[in-house]
């Protein structure tokens, strides 16, 4: 069951690693006589990818999770019926399904780079020797390999049908040009009262933002507390010279895995209730719906009616209420 290689792709001009791995590959060929194995098409371009998704059976992708972009060749291999083989990452966390190609591993994330590749490598070697190769040379009496046809099929016609420019034009307009366009026109009008505003506002918050502070209240409970219950917390922040106005106290909480790390985390906005010189107290009840161990941490995020959105690279201290 014979199987042919074909590389192809550029490395970014200063991505010296890249290019290392393209002349390890050359150098590999070579050095093993398996030319006839393995080629390695040099200036990949428009033109070349268009022979390739045409020309080849199977679209293999081995990104480094989590750093494939999107991965849109594999798009288009699809719909000119190339199967994908592919890490769990990018597009094809959405467009995998086992009728529609391979998938290398389960999207697990890994901390070692070595250990990730090593992992992955053995993953995709098994998928090739079992799953994909045997697949292809499976043929029935008149010499077509049907399965390997019903998969190609469905490729098409589920990826066709999910990943295409009307889909693209679609979300991007609805996303972001027209709610950038409304947002536009409302900042703009009355000789840009509003952007003014906004502007100045940013301004404070970012000199006031290293000023703020936040004291969470460990309310450490004598009770026994049940799945299903609901658990007080409260935030004491110091707010400096901004207001509630200002800023949104949140939550965020969940079960906590065995790293102590909240899994499945979810936030919840405090209300203030009280209010002592610069310093604001906030609640709020967070619910715990199954048992097990819980964690919450809490948060400040910037607010103002016209900011489009909350992600802000200012940070708050967090310290413990004493
Ligand atoms: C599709 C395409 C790409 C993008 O490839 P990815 O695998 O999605 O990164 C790059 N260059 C050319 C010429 C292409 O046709």
């Amino acid at each position: 069951m014979p199987v042919q290689i074909i590389y192809s792709g550029k490395a970014h001009p200063q991505d010296n690693d890249g290019k290392e791995l393209i002349k390890s590959i050359i150098h590999f060929i070579q050095d093993h006589n398996l030319r006839n194995h393995i080629v390695f098409l040099e200036d990949y371009d428009i033109n070349v990818a268009r022979y390739l998704v045409q020309g080849v059976d199977v679209w293999l992708n081995t990104p480094r999770r989590p750093f494939e972009a999107s991965g849109t060749s594999g798009m288009k291999a699809a719909v000119n019926g190339v199967i994908n083989l592919s890490v769990l990452d990018g597009w094809w966390c959405e467009g995998y399904q086992q009728d529609t190609g391979w998938a290398i591993g389960s999207g697990e994330i890994y901390t070692n780079p070595e250990e990730q590749d090593s992992i992955e490598s053995e993953a995709l070697y098994n998928l090739l020797e079992k799953e994909v190769i045997p697949l292809y040379y499976k043929i029935d009496r008149v010499g077509l390999p049907r399965e390997w046809i019903v998969k190609m099929k469905s490729s098409i016609k589920k990826i066709g049908a999910t990943f295409n420019t009307h889909r693209m034009l679609i979300e991007y307009t609805e996303k972001f040009y027209l709610s950038a366009t409304r947002e536009g026109q409302n900042l703009s009008k009355d000789s840009a009262l509003k952007a003014k505003n906004l502007v100045a506002w940013r301004k404070k918050l970012k000199e006031r933002w290293p000023q703020i502070y936040l004291y969470v209240d460990e309310i450490v409970s004598e009770k026994d507390i049940y799945a299903g219950d609901k658990y007080p917390v409260r935030v004491k922040a110091h707010l400096d010279t901004l207001t509630p106005d200002d800023v949104t106290i949140q939550i965020y909480y969940g079960l906590l895995d065995i790293h102590d790390q909240i899994t499945d985390g979810q936030v919840v906005d405090m209300k203030p209730v009280e209010n002592i010189g610069d310093e604001y107290i906030y609640q709020t009840e967070i619910s715990l719906p199954a048992s097990g161990r819980y964690g919450f941490t809490a948060r400040a995020l910037p607010k103002h009616p016209d900011l489009i959105h909350p992600l802000h690279p200012f940070t708050p201290l967090i310290k413990t209420w004493e």
